[in-house]
């Protein structure tokens, strides 16, 4: 909640807009909570970092013992100094390239989310010269529809991630002769801001499938790892995520054998609900039928409304009069820099301060400095 003892402290300081402003307090929360299912569970987790690296948040993940999830040698880099361990670190992404493949072998990672087979001599070979052997756990393409944006959906038929089902064999033939590679488990992520958790229930009944078909061939598998996905509660702030119901019905269908481990990779479920980009009023200008409200912030600063039609809550902390209809817009020359359209809100005016909630998951990390704006500011709850 943003109360109004926060938005006097916004005024009061005069915080130039727009800003993230981060709940620490939300994000610890939500730690606690995906803490203690996750054990219940027995589950381990990798923070997927790519939804909130900010250094902060990075720390304060680490120090509630959650492992890393990355997808570049920066982000190790970031999430290593951040306090995780190398140990606790998985690298995935379709593209990883030479540098960073090497210094994630030198840094010794857990292990490597392989993605295809010329990745996977890419590593072994490194890992040959660097007189090492690298862990490995192959990312296989579940196709499973993810039933969310089509640009968020990557576990369907002819998606450029994972293994396709029909180079397994030809991988374990490969991997035999792989001497320096160590294949640890399997790896799956079908998409991210899922919310029909029947899309988790198939998810596994694939993993039990796929787990028959390594089991006849000898293929010992240690980790059975069903990545990221689980979606937020965009209509509501204030609700944490189902982690509960996300991870008890994992266990319920996923056929673990003896001395598996299961991991996941949470991204958007830990820090969405912690951040809100904090704008202000420029202009309220009357269209043909419409009443646009022109705020500070852009698609430059959260570019997930127009990048995947994403839809945040928006509020007007500063106004408590009659309602009416606006569009909320940026100042970007694009007309996708709309953050909503038609809603109600109190009448707004120039100098308003708008927060747009849910903000916290894969939206400082987007920001870009087209138009050549500045990126937008940094506010932690405990710093004001
Ligand atoms: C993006 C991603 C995640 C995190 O997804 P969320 O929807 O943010 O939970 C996890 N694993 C992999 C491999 C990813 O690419």
């Amino acid at each position: 909640m943003i109360t109004n003892e926060t938005t006097e402290k916004f005024r009061k300081l005069k915080l130039p807009t727009p800003f993230y402003y981060y709940d620490l307090e939300v994000l610890k929360t939500t730690l606690d909570v995906i803490k203690k299912k996750a054990s219940e569970s027995g589950f381990k987790l990798h923070y997927a970092v790519k939804a909130n690296h900010n250094p902060r948040i990075l720390s304060l993940i680490a120090s509630y013992g959650l492992g890393a999830d990355c997808v570049s040698w920066n982000e190790i880099d970031a999430a290593l100094k951040a306090g995780f361990r190398a140990s606790e670190i998985v690298f995935a992404g379709v593209g990883k390239s030479d540098n960073e493949i090497i210094n994630a072998i030198e840094a010794d990672i857990f292990c490597f989310n392989c993605e295809s087979i010329p990745e996977m001599e890419v590593i072994n070979t490194f890992a040959a010269r660097l007189g090492k052997k690298a862990r490995i756990a192959l990312r296989i393409n579940p196709l499973v529809d993810a039933h969310t944006h089509k640009y968020i959906t990557t576990g369907i038929a002819e998606s450029k991630f994972g293994i396709n089902t029909w180079e397994l064999e030809e991988v374990l033939k490969k991997l035999t002769d792989m001497k320096n590679l160590e294949l640890t488990g399997i790896h799956f992520h079908v998409g991210s801001q899922i919310t029909r958790l029947s899309v988790f229930k198939t998810l596994c009944n694939h993993i039990n499938e796929l787990q028959e078909w390594f089991s006849v061939r000898n293929s010992e598998l240690k980790i059975i790892n069903v990545g990221g996905g689980l979606g937020i509660n965009y209509d509501n702030p204030e609700e944490l995520p189902r982690f509960d119901d996300y991870f008890s019905l994992i266990r319920k269908f996923v056929d673990l054998r003896p001395g598996q481990t299961i991991h996941a990779e949470p991204g958007r479920s830990i820090v969405g609900q912690c951040g809100s980009l904090i704008s202000k009023v420029l202009y309220v200008k009357n269209g043909t039928n419409t009443k646009f409200v022109i705020i500070d912030a852009g698609m430059t600063d959260l570019i997930r409304p127009a990048l995947y039609q994403a839809h945040h809550q928006i509020e007007n902390l500063t106004s408590a009069g009659e309602t009416e209809n606006y569009d909320v817009v940026g100042p970007i020359c694009e007309s996708s820099d709309t953050f909503a359209r038609y809603i109600e809100l109190p009448e707004t005016r120039r100098g308003d301060l708008i927060a747009i909630r849910s903000a916290g998951a894969y939206g400082e990390v987007m920001a870009s400095r087209y138009n050549l704006r500045d990126l937008p500011q940094v506010v932690f709850s405990d710093e004001i």
